[in-house]
């Protein structure tokens, strides 16, 4: 029988490859869903572009496809009360104030194209006070670069910069600008998450720096002509606004957070030491660190874990740009299985990887080694190695290269430590991979048997902001539908150690390809 009181959460989830809508009951259980891909654009090699509109489409298509799901099952629109969103993370949009049209396509987080700008921005003397107070390394990943590439390449974005027309942007605030009706409503708002991610924000003040505007841009653009949306809490009653037409009008927007925060949110991550790993294509590890922020010393960046307006945290956080693409590769270019779950089967049915070790630098390593000269490389290949020990050499690199950013994440201060991982994403299915993970780590494991963490982290987030619950300890009371599994941590013996100083000098090696040849 369903309750006519019950009330539910809609959480809009706009990912890099795909955008996915879930809505929630306030036990955390997924009631709909709905995902949709839209185009990748590669218009060059190190390039990559998605079309805004498409974005904004698929989001609203997914919408109304939950929404369906939802009302098929017996239930009311008016029990939703409130919308959250997340969002790829430093994605950059530029758009038109006036006719509220995108003026270019989306630059995707991912996009190296501003390369030399980093090299020329690194040699200005005031970098290092710009590292300190970002928590970002000078790279092509924050948005800030990104705009700069707009204004001097793009003529609609230069001719409405100099008519006072140009509004930058990421995810989250285009697709909370278009919900609210676009130039009608004209709400230009971000959560302070996303914020911290365009290289302008000040990580203590948590508003936009006038110092961190002149560093990015040439004498001949002055960042503060450009509007830049206002940063907010995550949870916020009125300031993210509602959403005005459509199958959804009228439903209050009360959540916006940046992805890996979500997740972190989704897995209740709220006390100093809590941690998560996120497995999807790459790995992005999060670490709580409370009220300090950390100078980026050990090759993990500082960010904000969230904010909640009065209860906020920050966190470390350190990105491995190989886990499940390196089993992608393993199916799609190699044909070692028909599946990811088949290389998965495949790794289980070898006792280790006999002596095989794959460092999966396939676009260099990222946190916390950031070697960009590397590529590919497999070490200890024998005439006995099968195809078993190479799809184990691969699961066992992302668990090394996720102990290594933690390792990274305890040394930057005596007291920290880490108790267990909180896990999701594609490749924590991988039952063996996550034991391996454990072992390697040696703390236990925690995996939702719900997927969809970083969609509940957005409704989570989006339930504060509507005072369904007033704080975090209320959302850490909710008594979840399911229960997540733990895997233990076997004892970590004296092979694991020495696996992993094997590990760490396989990775010494790969250094240095692309400059020797
Ligand atoms: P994203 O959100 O980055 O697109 P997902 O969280 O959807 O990624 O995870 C997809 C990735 O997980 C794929 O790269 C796939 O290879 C990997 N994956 C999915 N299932 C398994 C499995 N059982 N074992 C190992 N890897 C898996």
């Amino acid at each position: 029988m369903r309750n006519p009181n019950s009330r539910f959460i809609i959480a809009v989830d706009q990912g890099t490859t795909s955008t996915r809508v879930a809505l929630f009951d306030l036990q955390g259980d997924l009631i709909a869903f709905h995902q949709e891909c839209f185009s990748q654009i590669r218009p060059q090699p190190s390039w990559h572009e998605q079309d805004p509109e498409e974005l904004y489409n698929s989001v609203t298509n997914s919408l109304d496809k939950c929404l369906n799901k939802f009302l098929e099952q017996g239930f009311r629109k008016d029990q939703i009360t409130c919308l959250g969103v997340t969002n790829q993370r430093e994605t950059t949009i530029a758009w038109d104030s006036t006719s509220g049209r995108p003026l270019y396509n989306a630059t995707v987080w991912g996009d190296t194209r501003t390369k030399d700008m980093v090299t020329a921005a690194k040699k200005r003397h005031t970098h290092d006070d710009v590292v300190h107070k970002t928590g970002l390394p000078i790279s092509t990943y924050s948005s800030a670069l990104k705009l700069c590439w707009m204004l001097e390449n793009v003529p609609a974005v230069k001719e409405a910069y100099q008519e006072g027309r140009l509004v930058f942007g990421t995810l989250d605030s285009w697709l909370i600008y278009k919900l609210n009706g676009g130039s009608e409503r004209d709400l230009v708002v971000t959560d302070s998450t996303n914020a911290s991610r365009t290289g302008f924000m000040d990580l203590s003040t948590r508003q936009y720096d006038r110092e961190l505007l002149e560093f990015y841009t040439t004498p001949q653009y002055d960042l503060s002509r450009v509007r830049m949306p206002s940063i907010h809490p995550s949870a916020d009653p009125v300031a993210y606004g509602s959403v005005r037409g459509g199958s959804l009008d009228g439903i209050p927007i009360t959540g916006c957070v940046g992805d890996q925060s979500a997740a972190l949110i989704g897995h209740r991550g709220f006390s100093v030491g809590s941690a998560k790993a996120t497995y999807g294509t790459g790995c992005f590890c999060v670490y709580n660190t409370g009220s300090k922020i950390f100078d980026r010393q050990h090759g993990l960046l500082s960010t904000i874990a969230y904010d909640f307006g009065s209860e906020m945290a920050y966190a470390l956080e350190g990105s491995i740009a190989t886990a499940g693409s390196g089993v992608s590769f393993l199916v799609d270019n190699m044909g070692l299985a028909p599946n990811a779950a088949g290389i998965s089967a495949l790794a289980d049915s070898v006792s280790d990887s006999g002596g095989v070790v794959f460092v999966t630098a396939f676009s260099g390593l990222f946190a916390p080694y950031w070697i960009d000269d590397a590529r590919g490389t497999v070490f200890g290949i024998t005439m006995k190695t099968q195809r078993g020990h190479i799809a184990r050499a691969v699961l066992e690199a992302v668990c090394y290269q996720t102990k290594a950013a933690f390792d990274a994440a305890l040394a930057y201060d005596d007291g920290l430590m880490l108790k267990t991982l909180n896990v999701d994403g594609g490749m924590s299915q991988s039952n063996n991979c996550m034991q391996l993970q454990a072992d390697i780590l040696g703390v236990d494991i925690v995996r939702p048997k719900m997927c969809e963490i970083t969609a509940l982290g957005a409704c989570f987030t989006a339930g504060l902001g509507a005072r369904i619950w007033n704080d975090t300890k209320e959302v850490d009371q909710i008594d979840l539908a399911n229960n997540p599994e733990i895997l233990r941590a076997r004892r970590s013996d004296i092979s694991g150690h020495e696996a992993f100083i094997t590990w760490q000098k396989a990775v010494k090696m790969s250094r240095g390809w692309l400059s020797c040849c």
